[in-house]
């Protein structure tokens, strides 16, 4: 093996990089970040997450487009802020989310509302608040947005989430635009969901929506969902039914394990012209990526607590676990583990566990790492689906969450204590 160069960003990690061998955000030793705050820690990188955007941004100059974060994937203030400061809209899936979207300052017109369980509630407080569209997922919640809408004397701007059913060759539990799942109206269902949407009172037809799934690597399905969307575009307009918007969703994979997705502005490339040869270049296009937004943009710190050397497997015990890092368990995710200051001499096989009482309290199967206790080690691409999906499982705090920029480093989420975890709770009085 060649000698480290004092300077090498790891592969698909781009603001992730050893400069003497010591792991760095940007310009910040990771190690020193986890000295000062403990560990776990999520460290984001804000160029990274600009970096994402501007692939995106690229792939649109010159046209009406408009991105709206998915912020399932990651909706902490601190994140939130970065994407509202640079223009971004948001696609939200409950009433909490557009709260956050409020507080980090964003801007509710350029706010769209997806999800197939919105309460009424929600629907009122999203009115309330002006946001720019709902994505409608079924006739039962589109009469109820009619309702909700002209009970407040209001107009609620619609688009239909459509299922063109395309297999988007990605993980059963994250793909979304298959036939069978609970997601959209289905393809044959939609022209007829169309006219009663604009026959309801209340209701303002805008736009058209589709969301095929997610961690998708491959520029096929997206080019059939493409194509059976417009197919649906022409045949609304047909009847009489015009549409301002083609909202494309997300979907967008990243690079975990020497994965190859098209990158952002490739993958629009092809895309757009899907969309020019067919006529439809007027419409303002929207995207609602998350994970390719945030994903590779953040790592998390985690101490190695015990190693425990077994007959047949070796566990490596860090203070990590699923309810930090859920996607190992609830996916067989698999995410990049790797030490802050590695050691010389060859490793030895592990399995890196957390300390939930679960056996799919997993965060890494059959690695080969050397490491003692004590070491620091970074799990990779943790930016998504992570702190948005942690939970207080063990009566555990969530992490601390760190956001660098540059040479500075800005808590960005102190870490939760067993008080803050009480707070809502009380004993029966008797
Ligand atoms: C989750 C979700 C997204 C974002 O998906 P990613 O894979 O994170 O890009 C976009 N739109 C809708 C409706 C979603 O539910």
């Amino acid at each position: 093996m060649n000698a480290p160069a004092p300077s090498a960003s790891l592969p698909g990690h781009p603001f992730v990089h050893r400069r003497q061998g010591e792991l760095h955000i940007e310009g910040v030793p990771l190690a020193s970040l986890a000295e000062r705050h403990g560990t776990p820690l999520f460290v984001y990188s804000k160029a990274a997450m600009l970096a994402a955007l501007a692939a995106y941004e690229r792939g649109f100059a010159g046209r009406k487009a408009r991105i709206c974060y998915a912020m399932k994937a990651n909706s902490s203030l601190g994140v939130l802020q970065v994407f509202a400061r640079a223009g971004c809209g948001f696609d939200i899936v409950s009433a909490g989310e557009l709260e956050r979207v409020i507080a980090a300052g964003g801007d509710a017109s350029k706010v769209i509302f997806s999800g197939v369980g919105k309460t009424a509630q929600e629907m009122r407080r999203a009115m309330e608040l002006g946001i720019g569209c709902f994505n409608v997922e079924s006739q039962a919640e589109l009469e109820r947005l009619s309702q909700v809408a002209s009970s407040l004397g209001q107009s609620a701007k619609v688009s239909i989430r459509v299922n063109p059913n395309v297999d988007p060759q990605t993980h059963p539990y994250i793909s979304t635009g298959l036939k069978d799942n609970k997601f959209g109206v289905a393809h044959e269902d939609t022209l007829r969901v169309y006219q009663l949407a604009a026959r309801l009172p209340g209701l303002q037809v805008v736009g058209i929506d589709c969301h095929i799934g997610s961690q998708i690597t491959q520029t096929a399905p997206y080019l059939d969902a493409m194509d059976r969307v417009l197919d649906l575009v022409e045949a609304i307009e047909a009847a009489g039914i015009a549409l301002q918007h083609i909202d494309f969703g997300g979907g967008l994979g990243i690079d975990y394990a020497g994965d190859t997705p098209p990158a952002a502005d490739a993958l629009w490339r092809e895309l757009l012209g899907r969309i020019d040869a067919r006529g439809h270049s007027g419409k303002l296009l929207m995207i609602e990526p998350g994970r390719s937004l945030v994903g590779n943009a953040g790592v998390c710190l985690t101490e190695v607590l015990y190693l425990k050397p077994g007959e047949h497997k070796n566990f490596c015990i860090v203070d990590a676990a699923m309810n930090d890092l859920p996607r190992p368990a609830m996916y067989q995710a698999y995410h990049q583990i790797v030490p802050l200051s590695p050691r010389e001499g060859p490793g030895i096989n592990y399995d890196v566990v957390g300390p939930v009482c679960e056996s799919g309290d997993w965060l890494g199967r059959d690695r080969n790492l050397q490491v003692q206790s004590g070491d620091m080690l970074a799990v990779l691409s943790a930016g998504a689906y992570c702190m948005s999906m942690a939970s207080n499982y063990n009566t555990r705090g969530r992490a601390a969450e760190v956001l660098v920029d540059g040479e500075q480093a800005h808590l960005i989420r102190r870490r939760e204590g067993a008080a803050d975890q009480m707070q809502n709770e009380s004993l029966v009085q008797d």
